[in-house]
C-alpha cells in the first residue's frame, strides 16, 4: 500500500524508528527552552545545527584544563593540546574514510575550503580560456571564488542546469565536459532544494576525461555516510557547525598528491619548515595549509561531534531523516496554497516552500511567534531562486533531533499563516 505521494507506510514507520530522536534531543540543552511562550521547534539545521552537550563539554574542558598553543611547546599543556587537536584530525579522517590524516586540512568552514582550492589549485593550473563546471544549484560560496579567479585569469564558468523538480540534467553535464574543463566543483546536497546530486557518477565522468572533482559537502556530511574514496572526489569541503560541531572550524580534504603540488594559500607561522630572508621552505601536509594559530578548541569540538555521530551511526541517521523528510513533504504538500520548491526523487531533509497567501518573510515571522525557527530568504543560492522566478522561500531543514511532532507544529503554524494572510 502507498499513500497519495507514493509513500509506503511500513517503510516510513521503519525509517522513523531508525534512531530514537526523542531521546537524542535531550543531548542538546538549547532545545529545552521556550521561545515566545512556546516550546522551541528548531527547523533551521541547514543554516547551523545545535550542539550536543559532549561537544560543549569538550570545548569547556579544553579551555579549563588544557589550553596551550599546538605544535610549539615541550610543556605538558602544549603536548596535551596538540594530542587532542591531532586526535580530532584522525577522527575526521576515519569519519570520511580518507587514506591519510595529513590530507585533512583544518579550515574555517566550507567557504574557506572552496576558496583555498580555487585560489591555490586554480592559480597554479588554470589558463585563459579554461572552464570550471558548477551546477545551477550552488551556494554562493561555490560560485564566487571561481568567478573571481575567472575574472583574474580569464576562466569561464559552465553551469549544469536542473529540471523543475531540482534534478541535474546529467546529459548536459556530460556534454559540457571537454578539452577546456579544468575542474568540476559541485554541491553534494543543495541547501535550498535538498537535492542530493549523483556526485559519484559525475566524478567518474569527469575522471574519464582527466578532470578533478571538488565536492561541497556542507549539507551532506551531517546527514549521510560520506566515504571520500568511494565517492571518487579529489577535494571535499565541509563545515563543523553544520555537523553538530562548533562554528569557526571546518575541513578541506584533498588527495595528498594534489595538495602536495599546490602552493600555500596563506603564509606565516606553522606552514614553514625554515625561513631566511632569502628563501622559505614550506612545511609538509597538513601544516603547509594551516598558517598561524588554528582554532584549537574548534577542532577538538569537531572531533567530539564526529565521535557523537559515529556512536549513533550515519546510515541510521540518514534513514531516519529521509523518513522524516517524506513525512514532512507529504504533510506540507497536502496544504492548499503551499508549494514545495525542490521535489527531487533523491533528496535530503530540506523542505523549501512558498505560499500563495504570504511572502516567505511573513511566514517566518508568524512561525517565530509560534516558537518555530525556519530560515527565510534566498539561502545564499540566488541562481536557484532565479530558476524558479521567485525571490525567496521559507525553508524548514531537519536534524537528527527533529521529530514528527516538530513537523506537526510546523503544519499547525502554517494553518495560522493562512488564517492571518489568507
Ligand atoms: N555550501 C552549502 C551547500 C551551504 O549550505 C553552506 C552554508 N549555508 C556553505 C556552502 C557555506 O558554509 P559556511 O558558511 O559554513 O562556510
Amino acid at each position: 500500500m502507498t499513500t497519495a505521494t507514493g509513500q509506503n507506510p511500513a517503510a516510513l514507520a521503519d525509517g522513523l524508528n531508525a534512531i530514537d530522536a526523542h531521546r537524542l534531543r535531550r543531548d542538546f540543552p538549547i532545545l529545552n527552552q521556550e521561545i515566545n511562550g512556546q516550546p522551541l521547534v528548531y527547523l533551521d539545521s541547514a543554516a547551523t545545527t545545535q550542539k550536543p552537550q559532549v561537544v560543549i563539554d569538550a570545548i569547556v574542558d579544553y579551555y579549563t584544563r588544557n589550553n596551550a598553543n599546538v605544535h610549539r611547546g615541550v610543556h605538558t599543556l602544549s603536548q596535551r593540546a596538540t594530542d587532542d587537536y591531532e586526535r580530532a584530525r584522525e577522527a575526521v579522517r576515519r569519519f570520511i574514510n580518507a587514506p591519510e590524516s595529513c590530507e585533512v586540512i583544518y579550515v574555517r568552514g566550507t567557504t574557506e575550503g572552496l576558496n583555498l582550492v580555487a585560489s591555490s589549485y586554480g592559480r597554479k593550473y588554470f589558463k585563459p580560456g579554461d572552464e570550471v563546471i558548477v551546477t545551477g544549484m550552488e551556494h554562493h560560496s561555490n560560485i564566487v571564488p571561481w568567478q573571481i579567479l575567472g575574472k583574474e585569469i580569464g576562466v569561464k564558468l559552465r553551469v549544469v542546469p536542473f529540471n523543475d523538480d531540482g534534478e541535474l540534467l546529467l546529459d548536459q553535464f556530460e556534454s559540457m565536459l571537454g578539452d577546456r574543463t579544468r575542474m568540476v566543483s559541485v554541491v553534494h546536497q543543495s541547501n535550498a532544494l535538498g537535492t542530493v546530486n549523483p556526485v559519484k557518477t559525475m566524478a567518474s565522468l569527469a575522471h574519464a576525461r582527466g578532470v578533478p572533482v571538488m565536492l561541497d559537502a556542507a549539507q551532506s556530511i551531517p546527514h549521510m555516510p560520506i566515504d571520500v574514496q568511494d565517492l571518487g572526489a579529489d577535494f571535499v569541503a565541509f563545515s563543523g557547525h553544520k555537523m553538530y560541531g562548533p562554528t569557526g572550524i571546518g575541513v578541506l580534504w584533498g588527495r595528498a598528491e594534489l595538495l602536495d603540488a599546490m602552493p600555500p594559500y596563506q603564509s606565516g607561522g606553522e606552514m614553514i619548515r625554515s625561513v631566511t630572508f632569502e628563501e622559505t621552505i614550506y612545511n609538509d601536509l597538513p601544516a603547509k595549509f594551516e598558517a598561524g594559530t588554528p582554532d584549537i578548541a574548534g577542532a577538538i569540538g569537531l572531533g567530539a561531534a564526529v565521535e557523537y555521530l559515529e556512536a549513533i551511526g550515519m546510515a541510521r541517521i540518514a534513514r531516519y531523516e529521509h523518513a522524516l523528510m517524506r513525512y514532512g513533504a507529504e504533510r506540507l504538500g497536502s496544504i492548499a496554497g503551499v508549494r514545495l520548491v525542490g521535489t527531487a526523487a533523491n533528496k535530503g531533509g530540506v523542505l523549501s516552500f512558498i505560499m500563495d497567501a504570504a511572502h516567505a518573510h511573513d511566514i517566518g515571522t508568524i512561525l517565530d511567534a509560534a516558537g518555530i525557527a525556519v530560515r527565510t530568504g534566498h539561502h545564499c543560492a540566488q541562481p536557484v531562486m532565479a530558476r524558479y522566478e521567485i525571490s525567496a522561500t521559507a525553508r524548514a531543514s531537519l536534524g537528527l533531533y527533529n521529530t514528527t511532532d516538530d513537523i506537526d507544529a510546523l503544519v499547525k503554524a502554517i494553518d495560522r499563516v493562512i488564517e492571518v494572510f489568507g
